[in-house]
């Protein structure tokens, strides 16, 4: 049922030209995908929120816009030559590769859903009296499935954190664990695989000249905290941030746009003395859900999860997980990365990357705080948000069924369609045209006069457009139109006059940033 709506939601995203397989005529390249007409709107409209919320919203945080390729030391310094792996496994018969702790993960889930169906059932059994967390904590074949998955937790995160991989293969073999497609339990040795691209600048032959495709946007804001800093004068804490490509060699590619090899960040770096990081760490997790909220995503959708494992680099690390069609899964990180990266930027530069701070006149690697998210991530949480099939009466009164995105209005790709009631009345598209050309300055508009007018209104919902308007023939007579809303399917009469700030006002990013004022 739930893989159901996953599958719904790439093949309406496919239809609607929302997003494509990379090189679909060659058969696609894996875990690449490419935006379409409709989908490049919602992700421009989802960056553009993002940024504002940000930078606009915020005195003290600047953008920037740095590059994809950065000198090979940036990479050494911040970690990702020697620790940006992956531990991988591959089975011998089948010649599949798998990351070895997703398999471990795989399996985890499978005894979550045990516990699941166990309270399903309990559910049913007990009727309106059941108290399912009193039934948590309590029946004994749900106790012992949670005790067998904190074990296996724990070994699990030893063997990554001690790095002997040959616990994790053990693990593997000690829980029976078979490849998916063959199911083939003959495995080789866990080994560590580096998730970086690399290419070769032209000129320079060897080690020197080879370049990485960043994995992630965030080392472009450190190199340059100096250069921002300065031309801008901030002063501490102040923040930059920076919306751009990322690559990854994912070993497991899989779930549509959810893990890809070639995505999107949008990163923000917030600078801050020693010792407060925590104060600022809690602000930004509190934020950052009060602006995935602020989309009107259901509390019941989102949660945070706390990093049990810390990377190289953090002294503090939370998840805000969204429940996409397949589970609960990362959607956002919020980091305390400490002075990590600026400090060792500084050892192997020999610049000084610091501040002075006025107020309390000491010199000081700042700490940071970081928000990451992915907008690829961002775009699939807010189509599984919108994705709706619901019955609902058509012109003639009759109940019909539609597939409606019923995205927030402010990042829906269109905003307003405009509609000659019938195509075939000259008067009445030259109108259409009209209102269409009077509008389409202010507000992201269509014309639409293909078909009969309730499949076009099928097909607006369809990409989520939030106002249809439609030329009859009394607006012939006195300038005026009916619009129509996407949700409630009401219709208002109005005076051509009006559309454009009627329209504005409901679908304006504004509508959104302003639920973001402390
Ligand atoms: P995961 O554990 O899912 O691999 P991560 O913890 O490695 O993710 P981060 O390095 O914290 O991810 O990256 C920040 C954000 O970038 C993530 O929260 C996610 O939204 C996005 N992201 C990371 N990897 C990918 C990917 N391969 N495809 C799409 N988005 C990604």
């Amino acid at each position: 049922m739930i893989q159901d709506l996953f599958k719904k939601i790439v093949s309406h995203s496919k239809k609607y030209g929302f997003i494509f397989q990379s090189s679909e005529i060659y058969d696609g390249l894996s875990a690449v995908y490419d935006y379409g007409p409709y989908g490049v709107e919602l992700k421009n409209n989802i960056k553009e929120y993002w940024f504002k919320s940000m930078v606009r919203m915020h005195g003290n945080i600047v953008g920037i816009d740095s590059a994809i390729f950065m000198h090979p030391k940036t990479w050494k310094a911040s970690g990702h030559v020697d620790a940006f792996n992956d531990p991988l496994i591959d089975n011998k018969d089948s010649k599949k590769r798998y990351r070895a702790d997703v398999l471990v993960e795989d399996y985890i889930a499978k005894i979550e859903a045990k516990i699941n169906k166990e309270v399903t059932k309990a559910k049913k059994r007990f009727g309106e009296d059941f108290d399912e967390i009193h039934f948590r904590a309590t029946n004994q074949r749900v106790l012992n499935n949670i005790k067998k998955i904190e074990d296996i937790n724990t070994k699990m995160s030893n063997a990554l954190n001690t790095g002997k991989l040959e616990n994790l293969k053990l693990l593997i073999e000690e829980l029976g664990i078979a490849d998916p497609v063959s199911g083939s339990k003959n495995w080789t040795d866990v080994r560590q695989f580096n998730l970086m691209f690399n290419t070769q600048l032209g000129n320079i032959s060897g080690e020197e000249g080879k370049l990485y495709l960043r994995p992630e946007t965030a080392q472009g804001i450190f190199v340059n905290f100096l250069n921002v800093q300065k031309t801008t004068r901030q002063k501490i804490p102040f923040g930059i941030a920076q919306i751009g490509k990322a690559f990854r060699n994912e070993i497991v590619a899989r779930q549509f746009i959810f893990r890809m090899r070639e995505f999107e960040q949008m990163e923000m770096q917030y600078f801050v003395r020693p010792g407060e990081e925590m104060k600022w760490y809690d602000y930004w997790k509190t934020q950052r859900m009060k602006w995935h909220k602020s989309l009107g995503t259901d509390d019941s959708k989102l949660r945070y999860h706390d990093h049990d494992n810390l990377a190289h680099y953090a002294n503090a690390a939370v998840d805000i997980e969204f429940e996409f069609p397949f589970g609960f899964k990362e959607l956002e990180g919020i980091h305390s990365r400490t002075d990590f990266d600026l400090k060792s930027h500084s050892e192997l530069s020999g610049k000084k990357l610091q501040y002075f701070d006025p107020e309390i006149n000491e010199n000081y690697i700042p700490y940071v705080v970081e928000t990451s998210i992915g907008v690829d991530r961002m775009f699939l949480a807010v189509m599984t948000n919108a994705y709706t099939e619901e019955i609902v009466p058509d012109a003639s009164g009759n109940e019909s069924e539609r597939v409606v995105l019923k995205i927030p209005a402010a990042l829906a790709p269109i905003k307003a369609t405009v509609l000659p009631l019938v195509k075939n009345k000259e008067e009445l598209t030259d109108k259409a045209k009209e209102v269409f050309n009077k509008l389409k300055p202010f507000v992201n508009t269509q014309y639409d006069e293909k078909d009969a007018i309730g499949r076009r209104y099928r097909r607006q919902d369809a990409i989520g457009t939030p106002y249809c308007i439609t030329v009859d023939f009394d607006t012939l007579e006195n300038d005026t139109v009916t619009v129509r809303e996407r949700d409630s399917l009401k219709q208002d009469r109005m005076h051509i006059d009006e559309l454009v700030p009627y329209i504005q006002k409901h679908t304006d990013l504004s509508s959104l940033l302003s639920k973001l004022t402390d």
